[in-house]
């Protein structure tokens, strides 16, 4: 999707080192980060919303969180951590192609 950031990474064409890399999805550190540890994981597939969602993309998105899962100890999430999918104008959600922030690497505040 043009003028997106997200698809700009996984192209290439934004260099953004990659903490892991399938052919589903990539994760890579938040350039802002709101932990000690932040990640992003991103689907290849370009859509904004889970209300966008059908069956291949469920399919995508439960192969991320079964790989967020075995990654959690080479990412340091191991002691737990916080999983977000902001969703539109409420939400907060600034880049529109959907992504899942994983947040670890030390105690989180209550929100
Ligand atoms: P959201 O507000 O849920 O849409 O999250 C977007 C996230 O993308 C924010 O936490 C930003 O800090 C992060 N972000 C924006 N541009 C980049 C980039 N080039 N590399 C890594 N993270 C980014
Ligand atoms: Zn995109």
């Amino acid at each position: 999707m043009e003028n997106c950031i997200f698809c700009k990474i996984i192209k290439g064409d934004i260099p953004s080192p990659r903490l892991y890399e399938d052919d589903k999805m990539i994760v890579i550190k938040d350039i802002e980060p709101k932990a000690k540890l932040h990640y992003l994981c991103i689907p290849k597939t370009h859509f904004a919303l889970l209300s966008e969602m059908d069956s291949e993309k469920a399919e995508t998105l439960k192969h991320c969180f079964a790989k967020i899962a075995q990654l959690e100890e080479t990412l340091g999430l191991q002691d737990g951590y916080r999983v977000i999918v902001n969703q539109g104008e409420n939400g907060g959600q600034t880049v529109h192609h959907l992504h899942i922030h994983l947040l670890g690497g030390e105690k989180l505040g209550d929100f």
